[in-house]
C-alpha cells in the first residue's frame, strides 16, 4: 500500500514526487514512457527560471527525475489503464498489475490534437510528425511545413530551420496566439515563410508525404505545396482516456479542480496540463506538482486523525 500514487512523470508528476517523498510519503510514479513528459522532448526551454541561457528540455527533466529518485520516490514504467476510486483505498490498474494507495495525483498531461485531415493517419511517421525535436533531423536540406499559430508552432518552426532548407508556417488566421518574441524570431529567420489565412485540406503522397493541398480561407483559392514533411502544432487535449467518467471536466475534457487542486473525488488531486488551468507550461506544472503533494500530506494527516 502506497501513501501516494502519481500518474504521469512529466514536470508536474516529478515535482509532486520530489515533494511527497521528501515529506516522508511512500510515493510511486507510474509513467508509460520516459520521465519528463512533453518537456523532455522540447529542444530548448527559454522560460524556466534559473537558466539565463535556456536549457535543454531533456537535461532539465533528467535533473527533475534524479532529484525525485534521490528523495526516495519509486518509479514504475507501466501505463495506467483504469482506476477504482470510490473507496478510501484507491486502486490503480496498469497494464501489468493493480496498485493501491491512500491518495492519487493525476498528472498525465496532454497530447497533440490531430489536424483531422485526409492523409494525416496514413502518413503518420512517414512525413507527418507532432514532435520537431524527435523527427527534425530527418529533414536535413528538405522542405517542411508547420501548422499552427501558437508558441509551440512558431518556436518549433524556428528550431526546424536548423535542418530544413525551408520551413513554411501555415496558419488559418493572420494573427498569432504565440508571444510577440516568438513571432519576431520566426519573422527574422530567412528560412521561414508564412502562409496565412490558410488551412491544410489534405496531405498527399505515395509512400511518404509529397505535398499538401491548401485552401486560402479568405479567397477560397486552392494550391498544392510540395513538402517532405508536416509538423502539426494545433493544440493539445488531455490524456484522460483512463479516467473513465470519474471526474468533472470542462468542455474540452480537462479535469476541473479547486484552487487546492482537489478533484470532485476525495483523496484524488490533479496537477499540470491535465487540469483546467489558464496556462500550460513547465513553470505552472511545477507549481501544481508542489501544491498537490502538500495537499496530499494534509489530506492524509486529516484522514488519519478521523480514525
Ligand atoms: C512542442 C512543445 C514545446 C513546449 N515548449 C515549452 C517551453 O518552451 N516552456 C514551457 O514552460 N513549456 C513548454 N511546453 C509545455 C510543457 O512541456 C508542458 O506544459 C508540461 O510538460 C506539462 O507538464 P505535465 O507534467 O503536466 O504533463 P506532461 O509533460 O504531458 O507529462 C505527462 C506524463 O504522463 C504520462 N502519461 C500519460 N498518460 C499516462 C498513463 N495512462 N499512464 C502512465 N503515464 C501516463 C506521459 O507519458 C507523460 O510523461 C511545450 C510543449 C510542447 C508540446
Amino acid at each position: 500500500m502506497y501513501d501516494l500514487i502519481i500518474i504521469g512523470g512529466g514536470p508536474a508528476g516529478l515535482t509532486a514526487a520530489l515533494y511527497a517523498a521528501r515529506g516522508g510519503l511512500k510515493t510511486v510514479v507510474l509513467e508509460s514512457m520516459m520521465p519528463g513528459g512533453q518537456a523532455a522532448s522540447t529542444e530548448k526551454i527559454d522560460n524556466f527560471p534559473g537558466f539565463p541561457e535556456g536549457v535543454s528540455g531533456f537535461d532539465l527533466m533528467n535533473s527533475f527525475y534524479k532529484q525525485a529518485l534521490n528523495q526516495g520516490a519509486e518509479f514504475i514504467f507501466q501505463q495506467v489503464e483504469s482506476m477504482e476510486l470510490s473507496d478510501p483505498v484507491k486502486k490503480i490498474i496498469t497494464t501489468e498489475q493493480t496498485l493501491e494507495a491512500k491518495a492519487v495525483i493525476i498528472a498525465a498531461g496532454s497530447k497533440p490534437t490531430f489536424l483531422g485531415v485526409k492523409g494525416e493517419d496514413t502518413f503518420h511517421g512517414r512525413g507527418v510528425s507532432y514532435c520537431a525535436t524527435c523527427d527534425g533531423a530527418f529533414y536535413k536540406g528538405k522542405k517542411v511545413a508547420v501548422v499552427g499559430g501558437g508558441n509551440a508552432a512558431l518556436e518549433e518552426g524556428v528550431y526546424l530551420t536548423k535542418f530544413a532548407s525551408q520551413v513554411y508556417i501555415i496558419h488559418r488566421r493572420d494573427e498569432f496566439r504565440a508571444s510577440h518574441i516568438a513571432v519576431e524570431r520566426a519573422k527574422e529567420n530567412p528560412k521561414v515563410q508564412f502562409i496565412l489565412n490558410t488551412v491544410v485540406e489534405e496531405i498527399i503522397g505515395s509512400d511518404k508525404v509529397e505535398k499538401l493541398s491548401l485552401k486560402n480561407v479568405k479567397t477560397q483559392e486552392k494550391e498544392d505545396l510540395p513538402v517532405d514533411g508536416i509538423f502539426v502544432y494545433v493544440g493539445t487535449q488531455p490524456n484522460t482516456q483512463f479516467v473513465s467518467g470519474y471526474f468533472k471536466t470542462d468542455e474540452r475534457g480537462y479535469i476541473i479542480t479547486d484552487e487546492l487542486l482537489r478533484t470532485n473525488i476525495a483523496g484524488v488531486f490533479a496537477a499540470g496540463d491535465i487540469r483546467n488551468t489558464p496556462l500550460r507550461q513547465v513553470a505552472t506544472a511545477v507549481g501544481d506538482g508542489a501544491l498537490a503533494a502538500v495537499q496530499v500530506e494534509k489530506y492524509l494527516s486529516e484522514t488519519e486523525k478521523q480514525k
